[in-house]
C-alpha cells in the first residue's frame, strides 16, 4: 500500500488566537480535498480553538511539544493527558529549536515519543544535522544516533504509526533549502536506519517528512522524490495561500506560482 503524504505546518510561536481561527476558516474555505493528511502543529493555547474550528474537515491538529509524564509539579509544562483531552492527533518531538534552546536531549526526546504513543498521540520526531556535522561529513552519523536513541524501547507497532522529519538545521528558517537529492538520500538512508532498528514492514510504513525552507515554489521536487512522504513547514504555514499551495503540490501546472 503507498504511503500516504503527510504535510504539517508548525506555526512556532506565531498567532493569537484570534489569528489561528481566522487561518483555520480561510484555509477551510479554500482547500480543495487533497489526498494527503494536512495537519497543523500550533501553539497551546490555539489548540482547543483550531479543534473546533478544523470540526468538519480533515484538517488534523498537532501540538509542538509536550512534557512526558501525565501529570506532576512540573510548572509550565503541557501532559500528554491534558493534550489527548482535547483531541491533539499528532505532536512534534525533538525539534531542533527545542534541543537547541530547551535542552531537550535524545533522552527526552525517547520518553516524549513513549508517553505519546501510550496516549495515542502520533509523534512527528525531528532529526536533523547541524552545518558543521554536515561539513565534517558526520551528517548521517548525527541521524542515526538521534534515531536509535529516540525509538530505543519503542515497540515495533507503535514505530509504524511513527512519522520521521528530517529537518536539517542550516536548512530552517535561513532559505537555504536542502536540495530535492540532499533530501531524498537522508530520507532514505532514515528508512534503511528504521528497517535495521525494526524490519521491512516497518521500514515500508514509516512516514518521512522533509523539513526546512519549504515553500510552494520548491514542494513539488521535493515531495515527488521516493522515499520524501511529506513535508514540516515552518514559516510558509503561516499564510493560508501559501500552505494551500504547497499541500495542493501535485495539482499545480506551474510549481512556482
Ligand atoms: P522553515 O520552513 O521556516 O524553514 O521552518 C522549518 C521548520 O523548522 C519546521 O519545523
Amino acid at each position: 500500500m503507498p504511503r500516504r503524504k503527510i504535510i504539517a505546518g508548525n506555526w512556532k510561536m506565531y498567532k493569537t488566537i484570534a489569528e489561528a481561527v481566522g487561518f483555520a476558516y480561510e484555509f477551510v474555505a479554500g482547500a480543495e480535498r487533497v489526498g494527503h493528511e494536512i495537519v497543523i502543529c500550533a501553539p497551546f493555547t490555539q489548540l482547543a480553538p483550531l479543534k473546533r474550528a478544523f470540526s468538519g474537515s480533515d484538517v488534523k491538529l498537532g501540538a509542538q511539544n509536550m512534557h512526558f509524564a501525565d501529570e506532576g509539579a512540573y510548572t509550565g509544562e503541557i501532559s500528554p493527558a491534558m493534550l489527548a483531552e482535547i483531541g491533539v492527533d499528532y505532536c512534534v518531538i525533538g525539534h531542533s529549536e527545542r534541543r537547541q534552546y530547551f535542552a531537550e536531549t535524545d533522552g527526552t526526546v525517547n520518553q516524549k515519543l513513549k508517553a505519546a504513543f501510550a496516549r495515542g498521540i502520533s509523534p512527528i520526531v525531528c532529526v536533523g544535522e547541524v552545518l558543521e556535522e554536515r561539513d565534517a561529513g558526520k551528517a548521517f552519523d548525527v541521524v542515526k544516533r538521534q534515531l536509535e536513541a529516540g525509538l530505543s524501547g519503542v515497540a515495533r507497532s507503535d514505530a509504524e504509526r511513527l512519522v520521521v522529519a528530517y529537518e536539517p538545521v542550516w536548512a530552517i528558517g535561513t532559505g537555504r533549502t536542502a536540495t530535492p537529492e540532499q533530501a531524498e538520500e537522508m530520507c532514505a538512508f532514515i528508512r534503511q536506519t528504521v528497517g535495521g532498528l525494526y524490519d521491512d514492514g516497518a521500514a515500508e510504513r514509516v512516514r518521512i517528512q522533509y523539513g526546512g525552507s519549504v515553500k510552494p515554489s520548491n514542494a513539488r521536487e521535493l515531495l515527488t522524490k521516493a522515499d520524501i512522504d511529506g513535508a514540516l513547514v515552518g514559516g510558509a504555514s503561516l499564510s493560508p495561500a501559501d500552505f494551500k499551495a504547497i499541500v495542493e503540490f501535485d495539482r499545480r501546472t506551474n510549481p512556482g506560482n
